[in-house]
């Protein structure tokens, strides 16, 4: 009896032995130091799942907002209860001050017009624990401040100890950017403001590289926190305020017909005109204080507009709760109003609910806000995109779509943006591509055109480098052509059905954390069905770039010759003198062993009259080599 004990107590050490070997061995592909660390202490795993140990600070947020519209300028005071969750004493804290992006001299890599530059954020008061540490934007003591750009360092007096929280207190102001030509992230456009990134935000400190202290300089999206938001805005009189979260007070600020109109919005399929053109013609403000709340979201971004017209309907986005999500449109009466953006977002979000990843949307609503601008950049924020309308039907109705899925990744899945960006975007795009079904054509005309002329060239670099900064040439390509072709490989690769229980499995544990670039990979890995370091490496690690090309034709044998290391399926169109065709199909797994050359080996003894390689859909940088013609 104690001798079977024994046994099964040492069956299950060595079992428990060789899981902890398997998850501590780093798996042959190159892992940076600081993930390595992070196994090390068990907040990360080489399974893709968080470790035991996983941790992440957070933010409760209490701030108030006031917008002044003859003066475009946001002031803002409030609270922030910081918890530190890590297990290190915080020394020093940094802050994000994004206006400072538009500060006069300031390095930035995004080009601004010159008539947005101002003096940068003031702070008129910040003390954090009950001690001053700056005020009328001076710091109190000299040696206790830095400034980076947009990163404000301070060094704590009395460090925040492990498992405590730190009382912040503050109060600032900057000019709303009101150029016509840029409203990316936040900026005044005619008579509607769009305010994102318009708070001091506590930067992230995480358990693989300690404090994010890169500087925004334009490009670069989201790495925030998980955090509670408490948030007071002072709108203009005449203005309605659109946010991230919902709005408690609605009663004391917008009249009971236009709640009426929004309540049935929230519980029916139908579309509803929830602010009409002929509403505007009473007057359907009530007052000018909204108050919103939101829970466990990285950031907190409200529109302010005067006469916009407003779109509702519903959906339900998980059918075993019933859980309704309000899908809307906000716009400017004198837009290109596109009838189809409403029902665009409403498909949308029943596509990622029920058909890919089959993951019911995440929060309450997704507003897409027009801004007017005509063909501009959209950004997303956490149930509220700043959209800029594009002439062209197809695309608008892309990046309406587009934006709208950024709420799952970056911001269900906090990807580190600032030094990944191609996680959340690629993911982005690779969605948007997908939900359209077989209409591939925006993919077509825009991701695969850019791949042609930039991969392989000095604006194209391995993805896992970590992304500083980005040159403005190559943001689109690195951020968001590549990384989506990557993930059509991966799922041609691993065949769809894998690649969507793959990336449900990621969501699912990763929702409301921060996945680095490994979490991603070992994840797919446990579905892989072997090893694909081969592919990783090729697609994410090294240089290269898609390029087959038919090297000899000897009867019926066929060369084909992987010119630029990125693999890719290989597709053939044969024609044979009897004027009869033949489609040709291997996945890019025969790519794995590392050849530069695949044999095609024809099973017929008819004459080759054409090849031709690669369809529409398929990267080739080169298509010279891609036909042949006996
Ligand atoms: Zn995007």
């Amino acid at each position: 009896m104690i001798k079977d004990m024994k046994a099964i107590t040492l069956s299950f050490l060595i079992v428990l032995a060789f899981y902890s070997f398997s998850n501590v061995q780093n798996k042959g592909l190159f892992e940076f130091r600081e993930f390595q660390k992070a196994v090390n202490n068990q907040t990360r795993t080489r399974t893709g799942e968080p470790g035991a140990r996983y941790w992440q600070n957070s933010s409760d947020y209490k701030l108030e907002a006031r917008v002044d519209d003859s003066k475009n300028i946001l002031s803002g005071k409030g609270s922030i209860v910081y918890h530190n969750n890590s297990p290190a004493a915080l020394k020093d804290i940094h802050f994000r001050l994004y206006q400072d992006l538009y500060k006069r001299g300031t390095a930035r890599s995004v080009p601004l017009p010159v008539e947005d530059l101002h003096d940068g954020t003031f702070i008129g008061s910040l003390k954090i624990n009950g001690i001053q540490y700056m005020i009328d934007n001076k710091p109190v003591n000299q040696n206790q401040i830095t400034i980076f750009c947009t990163d404000l360092c301070i060094n704590l007096t009395d460090s925040i100890p492990t498992g405590s929280s730190a009382v912040i207190e503050l109060s600032w102001n900057f000019t709303i950017p009101s150029s016509t030509e840029v409203m990316r992230h936040m900026g005044r456009y005619d008579d509607n403001f769009f305010l994102g990134q318009w708070y001091p935000q506590v930067a992230v400190y995480d358990d693989i590289r300690g404090w994010d202290d890169t500087p925004h300089l334009g490009l670069k999206e989201f790495y925030n926190d998980f955090s509670n938001f408490d948030v007071t805005v002072h709108a203009p009189d005449g203005y309605i305020v659109w946010a991230t979260g919902e709005c408690d007070n609605l009663n004391s600020v917008l009249d009971e017909k236009i709640i009426e109109k929004l309540n049935y919005a929230l519980s029916h399929d139908s579309i509803v005109s929830i602010i009409a053109p002929e509403d505007h013609k009473r007057s359907i403000i009530k007052g000018n204080v909204w108050h919103f709340t939101a829970d466990h979201v990285p950031d907190f971004a409200f529109a302010v507009a005067k006469n916009y017209l407003w779109k509702g309907t519903s959906i339900i986005a998980d059918k075993q709760s019933g859980r309704r999500v309000l899908v809307d449109i906000v716009y400017p009466a004198d837009s290109l109003q596109y009838s189809k953006s409403i029902v665009v977002a409403r498909d949308a979000l029943l596509w990622t609910s029920f058909e890919f990843p089959v993951i019911a949307f995440p929060y309450t609503h997704a507003t897409s806000f027009f801004n007017g601008s005509r063909d501009g950049v959209s950004m997303e924020f956490p149930m509220i995109a700043n959209d800029a309308t594009r002439a062209d039907h197809n695309l608008h109705t892309a990046i309406v779509a587009h934006e709208l899925f950024h709420n799952y990744m970056p911001f269900d899945m906090g990807f580190n943006e600032t030094l990944f960006g191609w996680m959340d975007e690629g993911w982005a795009e690779f969605l948007e591509n997908r939900f359209k079904g077989d209409n591939y054509s925006i993919y077509e005309q825009r991701d695969l055109k850019q791949y042609v002329s930039t991969a392989g060239t000095l604006s194209d670099s391995p993805l896992i480098t970590a992304s500083a900064e980005l040159s403005f040439t190559s943001f689109a390509f690195m951020y968001l052509v590549k990384p989506c072709i990557a993930l059509m490989l991966l799922e041609e690769l691993m065949g769809g059905e894998t690649f969507l229980q793959a990336a449900k499995a990621f969501m699912n544990s990763w929702n409301g954390k921060h996945p680095s670039p490994y979490d991603f990979f070992y994840t797919f890995d446990r579905f892989a069905g072997g090893d694909i370091n081969w592919f990783w490496k090729a697609c994410y690690f090294d240089y290269g770039y898609a390029d087959l090309g038919i090297k000899s034709v000897d009867k019926n044998k066929i060369i084909i010759e992987r010119k630029g290391n990125i693999p890719v399926s290989i597709r053939l169109e044969m024609t044979y003198d009897d004027n009869t065709q033949e489609k040709i199909y291997r996945n890019l797994n025969v790519w794995k062993t590392g050849a530069t050359e695949y044999p095609v080996k024809i099973k017929t003894r008819k004459n080759i009259q054409t090849i031709i390689l690669g369809d529409k859909l398929i990267p080739d940088v080169d298509n010279s080599d891609n036909v042949y013609q006996r």
